[in-house]
């Protein structure tokens, strides 16, 4: 958790919309620390553009108070926040050359003409596009319109710069390389960067802290890492990499670690949550060995393999279980002798602390407010 104060704080935000009917976010709490690099990460309808367009002034929150370095801004117009800005199809200026689009943010501010030009020149630097400030937009490539318009949106050095989907046009190899681009000024500037993203790869790779949005609400907040190893809950679990589900009700209990009857034999898995009746088993594939030596709190499965992918660095199986389960298995090619074929009987399984056991409640928000009286004027 970060500790310094926070630089914008979301205070129990809410937005809904057509007179209280749709809520887009709901009781929103939520701390961005100077310099962090914050992701709000969700599927698509969950809040999260509507989060950023209240920071950024497009929207207006409907209930709560919006922070920033102790100033409620909430109703303070777009314009005066002095926040930097990138959308997916972030219109550059067309008539204008890149070197003009740049210097634009720095007339509005009345800036001086040797300023403007050292500013200039830095900003295009910066995303490595020296010697292009004479072309217009459309004599570059999407990756480098993107990079102007990240150039743009840092020029007159903002404290904070709002990220939606910027990359969300290009395509795979490019979207890569610009994600260790904006990494990299983002460390370079410390410019505290609020960015959107459906696309949890992204998330995980850029990302000081991600914000878990489903419908509205933030079902989890923390490091990459942290959402990763230990997800609050099935959401996170299936939403942040990739969990194998089982059901199983469980029999035992020692310390964290259950015991549980699966419908292809005993399942062992670290409890976040689930200590009695069902749970659902959340176990990452590449977490799944393939014949594990036998131990107490090992699971050994019986099981066929039903498909087989090649992927360069790793074998993908789909194993089914008895029962008719599947488990997704990712092997590695250089740690096993023999990876089996389909149709071939294997054992699969895991150790307790590589699975984790949650409780199957739905991860469902309380409904909206059914009455616009219950809410606050906008
Ligand atoms: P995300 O960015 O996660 O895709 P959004 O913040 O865009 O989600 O939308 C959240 C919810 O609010 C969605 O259900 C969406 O349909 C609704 N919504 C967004 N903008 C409006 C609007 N202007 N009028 C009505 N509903 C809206």
């Amino acid at each position: 958790m970060t500790t310094a104060a926070p630089f914008v704080r979301f205070q129990r935000v809410s937005k809904t919309y057509d007179a209280g009917t749709s809520a887009a976010v709901r009781d929103l709490d939520l701390d961005v620390a100077p310099g962090e690099f914050l992701t709000l990460l969700g599927p698509s309808g969950s809040g999260k553009t509507t989060t950023l367009m209240m920071l950024a002034g497009f929207e207006t929150p409907t209930a709560g108070a919006i922070i920033v370095e102790g100033e409620d801004i909430s109703r303070k117009p777009a314009h005066k926040r002095g926040l930097g800005m990138v959308f997916q199809n972030y219109a550059l200026f067309p008539h204008m050359t890149v070197a003009q689009n740049l210097a634009f943010p720095l007339q509005v501010r009345r800036a001086g003409r040797a300023e403007i030009a050292a500013k200039v020149e830095k900003a295009l630097a910066m995303v490595r596009l020296e010697g292009y400030g004479n072309r217009r937009p459309s004599q570059l490539s999407g990756g480098q319109q993107q990079r102007v318009a990240v150039a743009r949106a840092l020029v007159f050095e903002p404290k904070a710069v709002l990220m939606d989907e910027p990359l969300g046009a290009l395509d795979k190899s490019l979207r890569e390389q610009l994600q260790y681009e904006i990494s990299r000024i983002h460390r370079e500037l410390g410019v505290t960067v609020i960015y959107v993203t459906h696309d949890q790869g992204e998330a995980l790779t850029m990302s000081d802290r991600i914000a878990v949005f489903n419908k509205g609400r933030v079902e989890q907040c923390g490091a990459p890492n942290a959402l990763y190893d230990r997800p609050a809950n099935l959401f996170v679990a299936g939403f942040v990499g990739e969990n194998n589900f089982l059901t199983a009700t469980i029999a035992g209990s020692t310390d964290k670690q259950i015991r549980a009857d699966g419908k292809a034999g005993t399942i062992f898995a670290t409890s976040a949550g689930a200590n009695t009746g069902t749970a659902i088993i959340a176990v990452r594939p590449e977490r799944v060995l393939l014949d594990p030596a036998a131990g107490d709190t090992v699971t050994r499965l019986n099981g066929t393999v039903a498909e087989r992918y090649f992927a360069g660095d790793h074998v993908r199986l789909v194993v089914r279980l008895a029962g008719d389960e599947e488990v997704a298995v990712k092997a590695s090619r250089i740690d096993a002798e023999h990876l089996p074929e389909p149709g071939e009987d294997v054992v699969i399984g895991w150790r307790a602390a590589d699975a984790f056991a949650f409780p199957p409640e739905t991860t469902e928000a309380p409904p909206a407010p059914k009455s616009p009286k219950e809410l606050q004027p906008a």
